[in-house]
């Protein structure tokens, strides 16, 4: 097999391992002895003892963007510090009544230095506008600020060093409302392994503030059947507002 052939399937395995875990699909079974039947895959089940709702500390807007970068810095306080070629800190309306959350920044977020500049991003900036907003009206930003390698899922200790600096971000803006953009984004400030497909479609507490999470962009490229229920998500989200969407496109019109 030539190195584009193997390429061209390992992007293909990711994309559909990626597909499987924003519908809840944490884990596939390896049978080493193949004694039991395969059971075709898992899906992760919510601990007992956590919950979906975020309250440790409320937020409150007392830090600034400004000197939230500062401290960042030349991050190296994990791995992929080493490996990125941009930091990716968030971008938007340091006043705004939403923020979006996402993973990490993938290739395209890595070389511009901003998050959701790629296809999804676009995408993105298409259910924003649709929502009657201007992508400079709201805060866009990652779980993660450095790209992980291929896009690989962040591990732990990469999520321990980086969060901290998101909840400062969210502090200092400190929307009205926070879209949590795919599972990643949803079960990490949530706190749980619920799957997205459980959690999107209602609002949950982070530090007292509203968080809706929805699928990400990305994986309404690969499924656009699946816009109505973020266009759905949406609407719940400007009806907290108190705002009218701009316009009310079909599912299969949106994006
Ligand atoms: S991912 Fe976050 S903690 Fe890790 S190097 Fe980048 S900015 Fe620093």
């Amino acid at each position: 097999m030539s190195d584009s052939e193997l390429h061209y399937l390992i992007s293909a395995l990711r994309g559909y391992l990626d597909e499987l875990r924003e519908t809840g699909v944490d884990g596939l079974p390896y049978d080493d002895d193949r004694k039991d039947p395969v059971v075709p895959f898992v899906v992760a089940e919510e601990p007992a003892s956590m919950t979906t709702d975020v309250t440790v500390g409320e937020i409150s807007g007392c830090d600034s963007l400004e000197n939230i970068r500062r401290e960042l810095g030349d991050c190296r306080r994990c791995s992929l510090g080493e490996k990125r070629t941009n930091l990716v800190f968030g971008v938007g309306n340091a006043n705004a009544d939403i923020a979006f959350v996402g993973e990490a920044p993938g290739r395209d977020e890595d070389l511009r230095g901003e998050p959701f500049v790629g296809e999804a991003g676009q995408l993105l900036t298409k259910i924003v506008l649709a929502m009657g907003l201007a992508r400079e009206d709201v805060y866009i930003c990652n779980v993660l600020k450095c790209r992980p390698p291929n896009n690989r899922n962040p591990q732990p200790d990469e999520i321990e060093s980086c969060e901290p600096f998101l909840l400062r971000q969210l502090q200092a803006i400190s929307p009205k409302v926070i879209v949590a953009l795919g599972t990643f984004a949803a079960q990490t400030l949530l706190r749980t392994r619920e799957p997205i497909s459980r959690l999107r479609g209602r609002f949950h507490d982070y530090h007292g503030i509203p968080l809706m999470p929805t699928f990400h962009p990305a994986y309404l490229l690969r499924n656009p059947a699946m816009k109505r229920e973020v266009w759905d998500d949406m609407k719940t989200v400007l009806k907290k507002l108190g705002r009218e969407p701009a316009v009310a496109p079909k599912a299969d019109e949106k994006g």
